[in-house]
């Protein structure tokens, strides 16, 4: 029997986690980190959000590391981390139907001017410019066209905006004019009129987001973060909202994460935040992406969401 153990979420969702394993695969042999009985070392697979420091060392005799996250930098930020054990992102078909419903949602709401209804609801105001942009007026520009930018970017296409991408590689993708590359990047930016980053945090796109790089966009240009807060030099985003260079910003990744009370973005009139809650898949349905995830591995083949330390996503 394969037996995965998990410390994801702390000691007090294991009970949770174990039901959703019990429903979606009862082959597993599912144990929490926590429990004093538990030998780390006897397990086969292991499943992750931010491990204590004192389970890295266990970490290295897994077959495999399955993190409850699409996003893997914080894990890889940690020296203690065994590089050598393979890692693999959490995916599955609901996390990116969630993502392209988030970024519909922010995307609509930047074009009707949401925010603005948000405080002025807050403040018992009634008042209207009567000015909208449709959709299909639109062009939005995706930065990251990956499992979950790739969806967003066919489901944007889908409901009418003009949809453009940025990726590294030269893949094309049916209906997105896509750009490929940092010599492409000003003629991309050029065309977005909202722009969706969905970019994983590496050492090549930390801090990526400045005052010149937004100043490349459209004058009054939308701006949706869900990729990390860490790609955007957040005193210059605020400076451009402020200024009027762009006219609104959704935020679901920030930084720090979680954003505390103090932060002066809770109350800026043209910010929106969210609580990184883009894209969180059901229990059961990360349960069954993890349990056919080790079934690949155990059958020899290479999960599509493995960590490429060459790329480093
Ligand atoms: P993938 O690894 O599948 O896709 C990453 C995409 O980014 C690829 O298209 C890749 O290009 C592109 N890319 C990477 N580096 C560069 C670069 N230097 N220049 C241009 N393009 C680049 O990731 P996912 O789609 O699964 O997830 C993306 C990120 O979204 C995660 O890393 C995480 O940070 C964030 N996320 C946020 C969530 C939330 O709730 N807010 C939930 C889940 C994820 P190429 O296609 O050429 O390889």
């Amino acid at each position: 029997m394969v037996r995965l153990i998990i410390s994801a979420d702390g000691a007090d969702q294991f009970e949770s986690w174990k039901k959703a394993f019990l429903e979606v695969s009862p082959d597993l042999d599912v144990c929490s980190w926590y429990e004093a009985s538990v030998k780390p070392g006897e397990a086969d697979y292991a499943l992750v959000w931010t491990p204590e420091e004192d389970h890295f060392e266990q970490l290295s005799f897994v077959k495999g590391i399955l993190c409850v996250g699409a996003g893997v930098d914080h894990l890889l930020r940690t020296p203690q981390f065994p590089r050598h054990v393979p890692l693999v992102r959490m995916g599955g078909a609901q996390t990116a139907e969630l993502m392209a419903d988030y970024i519909t949602w922010a995307a609509i709401g930047l074009l009707r001017d949401a925010r603005t209804w948000a405080v002025q609801q807050a403040g018992h105001i009634w008042s209207y410019n009567g000015v909208a942009r449709t959709s299909g007026e639109t062009r939005i520009g995706v930065m990251g066209l990956g499992h979950l930018g790739s969806h967003v970017a066919a489901h944007l296409g889908r409901i009418g905006f003009q949809v453009s991408g940025w990726r590294r590689s030269t893949g094309l993708l049916a209906g997105v004019d896509v750009f490929s590359g940092k010599a492409a990047l000003p003629d991309f930016l050029k065309k977005s009129d909202i722009l969706v980053n969905l970019l994983p945090s590496t050492a090549e796109t930390r801090g990526l987001i400045t005052y010149p790089f937004l100043s490349a966009l459209p004058q009054g240009a939308g701006f949706i973060n869900v990729g990390r807060g860490d790609h955007v030099v957040q005193a210059d985003l605020v400076r451009a909202l402020d200024e009027g260079m762009i006219s609104g910003a959704v935020l679901d990744v920030v930084t720090p994460d979680p954003l505390p009370p103090t932060s002066s973005l809770w109350s800026h009139p043209r910010i929106t935040v969210t609580p990184h809650v883009a894209s969180v898949a059901s229990r059961n349905m990360q349960a069954r992406y993890v349990a056919e995830t080790i079934a690949q591995m155990e059958r020899g083949e290479q999960p599509p969401l493995l960590y490429d330390p060459e790329k480093g996503y």
